[in-house]
């Protein structure tokens, strides 16, 4: 527990009222959207400008307090929970978009901006920001870059890590430190704004960030397609890519997660489909009609029972409510919900969902799965209760083994949701005992003692 003295003095740094002492509050900042143990902070601090938190930023350094960021807490891999006690340090009152420049096409903002907010301003402005993680809602842009988060779009415009241009960050002893720049080209100095970039709160607090945004496409289309089988459905998103299609939407909901989605939403999606593709292409309207036309016929071909055109507008944000709510509809239906984020290279995407129907079988598990199919990143969703001990044990293992599958496939421990302290254990053995040991040095380097969110990505 910091001493009062030091209380007071991050009191003078940024008031009274933004120093969080109560045990109330404490115990909120304690846990994240991860299914992890909560660990209560000593404090937590909310800087309402950038001075301020460079400021507490140096003060924590200097008194060795660890420190950990957050924005809405609203990541998967438990990057917020204050696994090493210290502050938690609030982005949420920096929370000003700085400049939209319609002119250059990019905009500057603070860490603590909306996503939603900040794309329906850019939108207002006839611009276009694609990143959309289903919780854009509520995340934060200083949290988006921190786990370089993706989202519906990603198939076609990329993730976060595609339209950072800059980032601007304090390091630990406060001292701003500038990356990017506002133009499209820059090679100035180490690429620092891509060393931010998923460094998840573990390389420096950020300030402002510079982000790019494009021209909205003139069209688009929205299409449902049915299937009697999972194995058609993934079979279909593998050669619609082979077709040199490339929708900005491609996504998939199995059975499980059609069915639980539709008790929540009663958006009409078809109960007795094994599985379904909610498919999105966009751009030019004569290129959205000629690729709308290919992907109907592929589906066709590769065994769709049928395929729907949304017919307008509110048809066709039915479809994409009805899939932003796949994950709370799951986490409704027990008390646990285990969200992971394994990822293949798309065309082993059918032998992956085959997996992990298997690995439920095996457990003795219900898992729904549903996600991102274009991008080869699934979400293998795990309904249970973390109160049973003996079925908790079962999904630790299927965990493992879903992991082990993805590696096996040349994928990833994470397409999305970040490592943190979640899947830290993992990391050696997507990279190597030498990444790793690089990574520390880096670490250690920059951080000397060890303050900016620690144990997480890289564990010590
Ligand atoms: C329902 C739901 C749906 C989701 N859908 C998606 C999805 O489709 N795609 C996706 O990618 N993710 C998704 N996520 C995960 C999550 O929303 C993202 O990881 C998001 O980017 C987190 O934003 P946040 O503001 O909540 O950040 P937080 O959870 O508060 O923080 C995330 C990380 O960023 C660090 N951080 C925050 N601010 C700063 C800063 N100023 N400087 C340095 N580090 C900082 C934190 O320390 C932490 O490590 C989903 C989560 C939920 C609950």
């Amino acid at each position: 527990m910091p001493s009062n003295a030091l209380i007071k003095e991050f009191q003078a740094i940024v008031g009274k009222e933004n120093v969080l002492e109560s045990e109330a509050d404490r115990h909120s900042y304690s846990y994240d959207s991860a299914v992890l143990d909560p660990v209560v902070p000593d404090l937590a601090v909310r800087p309402t400008t950038s001075e301020e938190l460079g400021k507490v930023v140096r003060l924590c350094n200097e008194n060795g307090l660890p420190v950990t960021p957050r924005g809405s807490g609203t990541n998967l891999s438990g990057g917020t929970i204050p696994s090493k006690g210290g502050i938690v340090l609030l982005t949420n009152a920096l929370n000003k978009i700085v400049e939209i420049n319609e002119e250059d096409l990019y905009a500057v903002v603070q860490p603590g901006v909306i996503t939603a907010k900040f794309a329906a301003e850019v939108a207002k402005r006839g611009l276009f920001y694609p990143p959309d993680p289903g919780s854009q809602a509520v995340s934060t842009l200083g949290g988006n870059v921190a786990e370089n988060a993706g989202g519906l779009r990603g198939l076609k415009y990329g993730v976060t890590k595609d339209y950072v241009m800059g980032v601007d960050f304090f390091d630990v002893n406060g001292e701003l430190v500038k990356s990017g720049s506002r133009t499209v080209k820059c090679v100035t100095g180490l690429n620092l704004s891509a060393l931010q970039v998923a460094s998840e709160g573990t390389m420096g607090v950020f300030n402002e960030i510079i982000l790019k945004l494009v021209p909205p496409p003139a069209a688009n289309k929205a299409m449902m397609a049915l299937f009697d089988n999972v194995d058609k459905a993934s079979a279909t998103v593998a050669a619609i890519i082979a077709a040199k299609i490339v929708p900005c939407t491609l996504e998939l909901l199995d059975n499980v997660t059609i069915n639980l989605v539709e008790d929540f939403t009663k958006a009409g999606l078809p109960r007795d489909a094994q599985a379904i593709l909610l498919i999105e292409v966009d751009g030019h309207p004569g290129q959205v009609a000629e690729e709308a036309e290919k992907v109907v016929a592929i589906c066709k071909k590769t065994g769709a029972t049928e395929v729907k055109a949304a017919k307008d507008e509110a048809e066709r944000n039915k479809l994409w409510e009805a899939r932003r709510a796949a994950l709370p509809a799951l986490a409704r239906a027990k008390p646990t919900t285990v969200l992971e984020d394994a990822t293949v290279p798309r065309s082993k995407i059918p032998a992956m969902i085959k997996a992990i129907n298997a690995i439920a079988k095996k457990y003795d598990l219900t898992i729904g799965t549903f996600g991102h199919a274009g991008d080869g990143n699934l979400h293998p969703t795990i309904m249970c209760d973390k109160r049973d001990k003996n079925e908790f044990h079962r999904v630790e293992q299927a965990v493992d083994e879903i992991f082990d599958v993805a590696l096996s496939f040349k994928g990833t421990l994470s397409g999305e949701h970040g490592i943190g302290l979640a899947k830290a254990k993992w990391l050696e053995k997507e990279t190597s005992a030498a990444t790793i040991a690089y990574a520390k040095a880096l670490k250690k380097a920059i951080d000397p003692k060890g303050i900016l969110n620690p144990g997480k990505i890289i564990g010590g």
